[in-house]
């Protein structure tokens, strides 16, 4: 077992991917040992980032009260666990410790809820809270709050929902520009990429998943360029009489 999770390292670091075989061993093998087997895994990390760790700070905003009943699950209605049961913090309150977590030297600030999935209230309350703190502290964001309903997020309404997505985008945009990414965006947005990649090019979901995201990565980044070079060109000065 030594040996083997020994060669596995010294293959990481010659950036050569696991054989099937051995990536099947690694997650399911009865004789692997957890030590030896994350002391192998920091090799090639290490050598790749030394012993530099990003912290994220993880923020319970809202905790119990799911009226949902996932058995695995500590904030269930059926949970008997000793836990804090709150609703949503207040703004002020998530404001501070979003402020604790930059000052602390955090690179990311997570927001986690409990419940089955946001309201658009919600939804929309929480994308507030993210632009309010990524504007006032150099701190990346996430949230984590559980499943989008199939109404009104997903089903026919790419339209309304891509323009909500761009909306912090459009004021620094050229409407012409900012239309064209909304358009661009719609064609990736919904089943389109799964037909061409998945059904079409045979790829797996993940690979689907990430191509859709770098293309949606690469329209953002040329309507941006679109929008900086409008910014710089000169305007045109009518002379009389000149050419
Ligand atoms: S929906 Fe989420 S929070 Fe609610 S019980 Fe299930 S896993 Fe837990």
């Amino acid at each position: 077992m030594f040996e083997r999770i020994s060669r596995l390292a010294e293959q990481a670091l010659r950036d050569e991917p696991p054989s099937r075989e051995d990536a099947l061993w690694v997650l399911d093998g009865e004789d692997v040992a957890l030590l030896p087997l994350l002391h192998a895994a920091f090799l090639p990390r290490e050598r790749h980032f030394g012993r530099k760790v990003m912290i994220h700070i993880l923020d319970n905003i809202q905790n119990g009260l799911c009226p949902e009943d996932c058995g695995y699950c500590s904030q269930s209605s059926d949970s008997t666990a000793a836990i804090r049961k709150y609703p949503i913090k207040s703004d002020a309150e998530i404001f501070a410790a979003a402020e604790r977590a930059a000052q602390a030297g955090a690179s990311r600030y997570c927001m986690v809820l409990s419940g089955r999935g946001p309201t658009l209230e919600r939804t929309r309350k929480l994308a507030g809270l993210v632009r309010e703190i990524k504007a006032r502290w150099p701190i990346e964001v996430c949230v984590s709050a559980g499943l989008l309903e199939e109404e009104p997020y997903r089903r026919g309404h790419r339209v309304r929902i891509l323009q909500e997505a761009i909306a912090p985008l459009a004021a620094d945009m050229p409407p012409a520009v900012c239309d064209r990414l909304h358009h661009a965006l719609a064609v990736i947005y919904g089943i389109e990429p799964w037909v061409v990649l998945k059904d079409i090019c045979g790829l797996p979901d993940r690979e689907v998943e990430r191509a859709a995201l770098w293309m949606a990565d690469a329209m953002i980044d040329a309507a941006l360029r679109d929008s900086q070079a409008a910014q710089r060109r000169p305007r045109a000065i009518k002379t009389i009489g000149g050419r």
